[in-house]
């Protein structure tokens, strides 16, 4: 029950409709016996400055931040985290003693995906496909985690250097989409990653351009994407005999770390999952109807 005690958090973005986060992180509340509640706000990109003040003012405990405002909510905080500042943007915000600090948690939901599914970071060698802001995250918890190599593809081969030249010298490389560069990386790669949104509901038909042929038979095949569950990315993966990680993963170990910064506490992560695939359902089924 909602209560004059009862602590406010709160996802901004535009649009916020299509957010699986309120059903997970409502369900963790309430498996923890917490008096808190999560509500998504639809907030204007012109609005942005004023609704932090205003969520600040109003005493929220935090907030998660989506597109289109993982960027330009920096200038409105009060300082960044480790994470936030080297991946250039804030997926999360804590609101404390006064302070507004942003967080990226996206690297931390990431790194805990592949702990879980058995695959090692340190020492492995990753080919990121895309070179945008999950791609930046997933970055810096490869080189965070001691990965041997990380190579961004990106279809234009400047975008992906310039990438690469953004984080500490020596840590990224980065290649355009076709060339020997990108199949030389396919072939002694441990980790492959895509970062594209190519595949994503509705257009599931999509694809990523890959030569599976051309990937090593060891690598351990990622797709940051999460509705769907099961991409064609994964299922030509998992044809090949590779070991597939999906983005659901990511998005509940995200989700946990936010829990944990707002509330001090470990998250309930067993009931943020099944609160996870029960939101799904009710998102597949709107999309057939
Ligand atoms: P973004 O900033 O828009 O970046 C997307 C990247 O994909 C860009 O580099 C873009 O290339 C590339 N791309 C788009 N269409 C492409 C195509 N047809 N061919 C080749 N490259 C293409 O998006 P983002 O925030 O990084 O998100 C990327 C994906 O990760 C989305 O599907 C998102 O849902 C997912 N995600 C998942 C989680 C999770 O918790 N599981 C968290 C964050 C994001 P250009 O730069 O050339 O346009």
């Amino acid at each position: 029950m909602i209560t004059g005690t009862t602590k406010v958090c709160a996802l901004i973005g535009w649009p916020v409709e299509h957010s699986l986060s309120p059903p997970i992180h409502n369900a963790a509340f309430a498996a923890a016996g917490l008096d808190y509640v999560y509500i998504p706000l639809a907030v204007p990109p012109d609005a942005l400055g004023a609704a932090v003040a205003g969520l600040r003012a109003a005493g929220l405990a935090g907030i998660n931040v989506t597109v289109p405002h993982k960027v330009n909510i920096i200038p409105f905080l009060d300082g960044l985290d480790r994470s936030a500042e080297i991946v250039g943007a804030v997926n999360t915000v804590v609101f404390a003693a006064g302070r507004a600090i942003g967080h990226n948690t996206d690297q931390e939901g990431f790194v805990s995906s592949l702990a879980a599914a058995g695959v090692t970071i340190a020492g492995r060698r990753a080919v990121l496909l895309g070179a945008g802001g999950a791609a930046r995250a997933v970055a810096w918890g490869f080189i965070e985690q001691g990965a041997a190599g990380v190579i961004v593809v990106a279809r234009d081969a400047a975008k992906a250097a310039a990438f690469a030249a953004s984080f500490p010298p020596g840590r990224v490389a980065g290649c355009g989409w076709r060339g020997e560069a990108f199949a030389a990386a396919l072939g002694c790669c441990d980790i492959l990653v895509n970062c594209t949104p190519l595949g994503m509901s509705p257009h599931t038909d999509e694809e990523v351009p890959l030569d599976w042929a051309a990937l090593c038979s060891g690598a351990a095949v990622c797709d940051l994407i999460y509705t769907p569950t099961a991409t064609r990315f994964l299922a030509h993966a998992r044809e090949r005999g590779h070991l597939t990680v999906g983005g659901e993963g990511m998005l509940i170990g995200q989700g946990a770390a936010a829990f944990t910064l707002w509330t001090g506490r470990d998250a309930p992560r067993e009931a943020m999952c099944a609160a996870f695939n029960e939101a799904l359902c009710r998102h597949e089924t709107r999309n057939k109807n």
